[in-house]
């Protein structure tokens, strides 16, 4: 059955009245919904818009869960690759000022947050997952709260730099989540923000689905919005930020999804149909506890097992980073998996 034309909802971008279905699709494998577009500027969003509640259900702890077929895996790659960003932050936030209030905006388990500690700014975090915010506050000793940004309900003009990576295309409201960012940011401040290039995120599973028989695509990650340059560019500068440097990273990987290299097939899971989802509401309660020691006994020791002094040593970071180098354009190709901004509150 066809999704109707949301003639109630504005675009996020232009504030068209329009947004027609143009892809059915499983989120995570569990909600079976559309990503609409809009005809006047080809912005493209999951509608209708999932409520904070049913969002909140799409991250469970298991999401964090290697076992679990969704979410992330290989943590361990994910704590080093977090380490190696630490490091050249902690140098980019001494040139900022020798101390100031920094936010991580879903910070997960709070790898980067832990290794921003020796840069004597006082940190905080804020993620939706219970799982992720008990780990970030028990394992890594942080100052994390479970709730979204919203919820969090911070005071107004509070950090100097908020940096939020790969969660714009998860908030129901990207719009209003800039506006809220920008009330706790002091004029002046900082906002590093990575989200994922909308074309080369949605690309493979248009072709997939396009094909004959075929079964419904999943967005795997919970993505609801897909963003172009342009799209991103209006919204920072509406929102009251000025864009300092933008530019696509991961340029292999989108050149992949794009159809541009062979590969394209491996960014798409299908399914038959869309299961229920598997459990309710996750709180944080005597008997989740348990459960979470559990998981993150599991994670400590999955990283513990990965360490490599090799990979945590400084000039391993440097050559990297010469490496990732090679691995990045200037934002107006848009032929990148992610764009990565740096972005200022006016
Ligand atoms: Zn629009």
């Amino acid at each position: 059955m066809e999704m109707p034309t949301d003639t109630t909802d504005p675009c996020d971008i232009c504030g068209a009245t329009m947004m027609r279905p143009v892809l059915a699709v499983s989120l995570i494998g569990v909600t079976r919904t559309h990503v609409h577009r809009c005809p006047a500027c080809g912005f493209r969003q999951v509608r209708p818009r999932l409520t904070a509640a049913e969002i909140r259900n799409l991250y469970p702890s298991d999401y964090f869960d290697d076992a679990s077929p969704v979410g992330y895996v290989d943590y361990a790659r994910e704590f080093q690759r977090r380490q190696r960003e630490a490091y050249f932050l902690v140098q980019w936030l001494k040139r900022v000022r020798p101390e100031g209030q920094l936010l991580e905006v879903g910070c997960a388990l709070g790898f980067l947050l832990a290794g921003l500690k020796r840069s004597g700014w006082r940190l905080e975090g804020v993620d939706a997952s219970a799982f992720a915010a008990f780990y970030a506050s028990t394992r890594c000793g942080l100052n994390v709260t479970c709730a979204t940004l919203e919820e969090a309900s911070f005071q107004d003009e509070r950090f100097d730099v908020v940096i939020q990576k790969d969660l714009l295309e998860h908030v129901a409201d990207p719009r209003g989540h800039l506006n809220e960012t920008y009330r706790l940011l002091r004029p002046g401040g900082w906002l590093r923000l990575v989200t994922p290039n909308g074309e080369t995120n949605l690309r493979p599973l248009m072709v997939a689905a396009a094909r004959p028989g075929a079964m419904l695509p999943v967005l795997d990650q919970g993505h609801l919005s897909f963003f172009s340059r342009g799209h991103l560019l209006r919204l920072f500068e509406e929102c009251g930020f000025r864009c300092h440097r933008m530019r696509v990273i991961g340029i292999r990987r989108g050149l992949r999804a794009l159809g541009l290299l062979p590969g394209q097939g491996r960014f798409v899971r299908q399914t038959v149909a869309a299961a229920p989802s598997p459990q309710g509401a996750e709180v944080s309660g005597a008997m989740d506890t348990e459960r979470f020691e559990r998981l993150a006994d599991r994670i400590d020791r999955d990283i513990a097992e990965r360490h490599s002094r090799l990979r945590s040593w400084p000039p391993y970071f440097q050559l990297h980073r010469v490496m990732k180098q090679f691995d990045s354009l200037p934002a107006w190709c848009e032929v990148g998996y992610d764009f990565e901004c740096l972005l200022q509150r006016l």
